[in-house]
């Protein structure tokens, strides 16, 4: 029998979300909560910490931006399919979330006047990015794991991988996992689960993500019967550090930086006249895989043509006050100087806007299940995010879910019981199934293969065909994962074991984004269909609900929450 841990709150994820859903719970309940935080990695390697440029916030009005102009470049740039309520509720909470981190010692970059900073990003139409240096995720962390040790109520469950989310009768029971270190299996019970586990951008083999970025939560919630929604829009960065694919954020076009082809052209003029290298990454994607095609790049090595990211222009000075982690990842992984030097770029995966369904207070149909931050798809960014909207998103969704979360365990009086059954029987998948077979086909080539497919069928443009060949092969590679070995048989800091969970899930996740981006036949956001390369808002002007069955994912589909906008042809 599987050991039992009680919490009256699990937060599964301790990043950006995580953490500040964390506090918001410990607050409402003035630190009586009983909190599990539990992530598979130590807390600050959580991927949040990577976040460089800014967190989107209105917060000057009496200097010409507002809280419709926010909303209106948020939906403009969901290319409509973002739902209005979600949009008009979020501007309105950002800026009081940059203010209490303000308040909880977040080093803001500051202006010469001493106010807080903010920058341009990509499809705002007013420099709304509030930044610390360029490594915001860093700081927002710190501060908000500050402010959590000042509540003693939580207990943190560092390298705990989890295995499942089991629901009963429509009613969250527990999730299940182990140790990485010791191998101990054991069960996690709670009145509430929030679900802050991240996006799922290692489906593709050039990516921004870090390895650890699974979609872990995205499938466990899948197979528990809570469906995904919007998965076939992910979002390709324009300047992805060739050959690394590191990001090379987009504060750097916000201080000023150029983007060039191979004559030396400012190319953006042909596709965005107005916003030029500020228009929204979509769009910008889609111009550099333009240029690329029609020979317009530089050779880069296997294939990765490339694009020249210039900064030389803004001068060592502004270069080391503003993007300083940029220069030092240039120089330590490309050998280059960017006040010298151009930085070679090109899309990269680097966001999923879809997720797991949420209503727009994070919860999900199932009782007593909430989720928050990159995992959850509360519908904000609809095709295509907007830059800085996401650590945003963590934040005000992280206080809503954990004040949620919180007011529903306090009043909650029954901790559910355990279904000893289907504890048991994910055990034995876990460590009789999986850790026991002996087949044929090595995992780390399964994944290799997989990311390869969708890098190749599923990228910044996509064809039917082309997603019609990667569903296709995607279906054989789940069949082949049945033959997968685990080398390593031991208990302790078994990464063999965790790859070959990661990749289960990246394969029912790669399945959902291609058979939602085959069906979805029109070219909205970040998906871009070369057959259908208009968007049809008679037909598609709708959410993709996809529903776990042994067969495959099931679809459904449900209206766009449309206020105030009317969709309009983007022009920028
Ligand atoms: C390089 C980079 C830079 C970025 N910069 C910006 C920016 O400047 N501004 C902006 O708005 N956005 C930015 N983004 C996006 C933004 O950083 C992310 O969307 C956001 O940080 C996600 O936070 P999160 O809390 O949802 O998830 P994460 O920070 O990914 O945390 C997920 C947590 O879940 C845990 N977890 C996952 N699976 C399991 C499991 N099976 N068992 C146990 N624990 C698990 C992990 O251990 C982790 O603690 C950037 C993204 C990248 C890739």
């Amino acid at each position: 029998m599987a050991e039992v841990v009680t919490h009256d709150l699990l937060i599964l994820g301790s990043g950006l979300a995580g953490l500040r859903a964390a506090v918001e719970a410990s607050r409402v309940s003035d630190g009586k909560l009983n909190i599990g935080l539990v992530s598979k990695v130590q807390l600050m390697r959580s991927h949040s910490v990577c976040a460089e440029g800014g967190t989107a916030a209105m917060l000057r009005p009496e200097e010409g931006d507002s809280f419709e102009l926010h909303a209106w470049d948020t939906v403009k740039g969901s290319d409509f399919l973002a739902d209005q309520d979600v949009v008009e509720l979020f501007v309105k909470e950002a800026p009081r979330e940059i203010l209490q981190l303000d308040h909880w010692g977040i080093p803001w970059t500051r202006r010469e006047d001493g106010r807080i900073a903010q920058r341009p990003f990509g499809g705002h139409s007013y420099p709304r990015a509030v930044l610390a240096v360029d490594k915001t995720g860093f700081f927002e962390m710190q501060t908000l794991y500050d402010t959590l040790l000042k509540y003693g109520n939580f207990k943190r469950y560092d390298e705990f991988f989890v295995t499942a989310i089991i629901v009963e009768d429509g009613e969250f029971k527990c999730i299940t996992g182990f140790d990485m270190g010791t191998g101990r299996f054991c069960a996690m019970r709670a009145k509430a689960l929030n679900i802050a586990s991240g996006g799922a951008g290692t489906l593709f083999g050039f990516t921004t993500y870090s390895q650890t970025v699974t979609g872990d939560g995205l499938a466990m919630a899948y197979r528990a019967g809570i469906p995904l929604e919007d998965m076939e829009f992910l979002q390709f960065h324009p300047t992805g550090l060739v050959p690394s694919g590191i990001l090379i954020t987009e504060a750097c076009r916000g201080e000023g930086g150029y983007l060039l082809n191979n004559k030396g052209e400012r190319f953006m003029d042909k596709y965005a006249p107005e916003k030029m290298e500020l228009a929204p990454r979509d769009l910008i994607s889609r111009s550099m895989i333009t240029e690329i095609e029609a020979g317009r790049g530089f050779k880069g090595p296997s294939g990765m043509d490339f694009l020249h990211l210039d900064l030389t222009h803004l001068g060592a000075d502004k270069i080391n006050e503003r993007l300083p982690l940029i220069r030092e990842v240039c120089m330590d992984f490309v050998g280059i100087d960017p006040v010298h030097v151009a930085i070679p770029v090109r899309p990269v995966a680097h966001y999923s806007m879809g997720g797991v369904s949420t209503d727009i207070r994070g919860a999900t149909d199932v009782k007593g299940i909430w989720a928050s931050g990159e995992v959850a798809c509360v519908s904000l960014h609809g095709a295509n995010r907007l830059g800085s909207n996401s650590t945003a998103e963590c934040l005000v969704w992280g206080r809503i879910t954990g004040e949620e979360t919180g007011r529903h365990a306090m009043k909650t009086e029954a901790i559910p019981n355990v279904p000893d059954d289907k504890v048991e029987n994910e055990r034995k998948r876990v460590f009789d199934d999986i850790l026991k077979r002996e087949g044929r086909e090595n995992p780390y080539e399964l994944k290799r293969e997989l990311r390869e497919l969708m890098d190749k069928h599923v990228g910044v443009f996509r064809t039917g065909e082309g997603l019609k060949t990667a569903l296709s092969s995607i279906v054989e590679l789940k069949k082949r994962f049945a033959r997968t070995y685990v080398k390593d048989k031991s208990a302790s800091y078994n990464s063999n074991l965790v790859h070959v969970l990661e990749l289960e899930n990246l394969l029912d996740l790669a399945e959902v984004m291609v058979a939602g981006g085959l069906a979805r036949e029109e070219s909205r956001g970040a998906h871009a269909r070369r057959d259908f390369p208009k968007r049809n808002d008679e037909d598609w002007l709708k959410h993709t609900f996809a529903f776990w069955t042994p067969e495959g994912p099931r679809f459904e589909y449900g209206e766009a929450n449309i206020t105030t906008w009317k969709p309009v042809e983007r022009k920028y």
